[in-house]
């Protein structure tokens, strides 16, 4: 037990002198201190049996990454986009360049086997997900 805070507050310590190289600000720092030790790589089974809201049964559902669709060029908003960009003065809103964080919440993609009913399953920010 001893040990171990002695350990830790070791490594600590250690991070805190490196910290004087790298140009990161201090609260990057502490967050890129605790994310290494946090799991952010999470294994999720292809098939899971849950709750499905048509059927108001538990049913077998298959497990799918849900991604954005493909932006429509003909659609509104793009269209009023494009004309507002038309012309002298360039981008209408800044762009997002530099992320702060380093994890993406993911979202689940769950459909009934038996009636085919499809429903997202709200994600947890993570780095890596992968189904298994
Ligand atoms: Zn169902």
């Amino acid at each position: 037990m001893h040990y171990s805070i002695y350990k830790r507050s070791y490594s600590l310590f250690q991070a805190l002198e490196n910290w004087g190289n790298s140009g990161k600000s201090i609260r990057m720092r502490v967050f890129s201190l605790l994310q290494s030790r946090i799991v952010f790589n999470m294994n999720v089974p292809k098939q899971i049996r849950t709750y499905c809201p048509k059927c108001k049964a538990h049913q077998t559902h298959t497990v799918s990454v849900y991604k954005a669709g493909k932006r429509r060029a003909l659609a509104k908003g793009e269209r009023h986009h494009k004309r507002e960009k038309k012309g002298y003065g360039g981008q209408k809103y800044p762009l997002q360049r530099e992320f702060a964080k380093t994890t993406k919440k993911q979202t689940l993609r769950l459909k009934c086997k038996v009636c085919g009913y499809m429903h997202h399953k709200d994600g947890i920010r993570l780095r890596k997900l992968a189904l298994t």
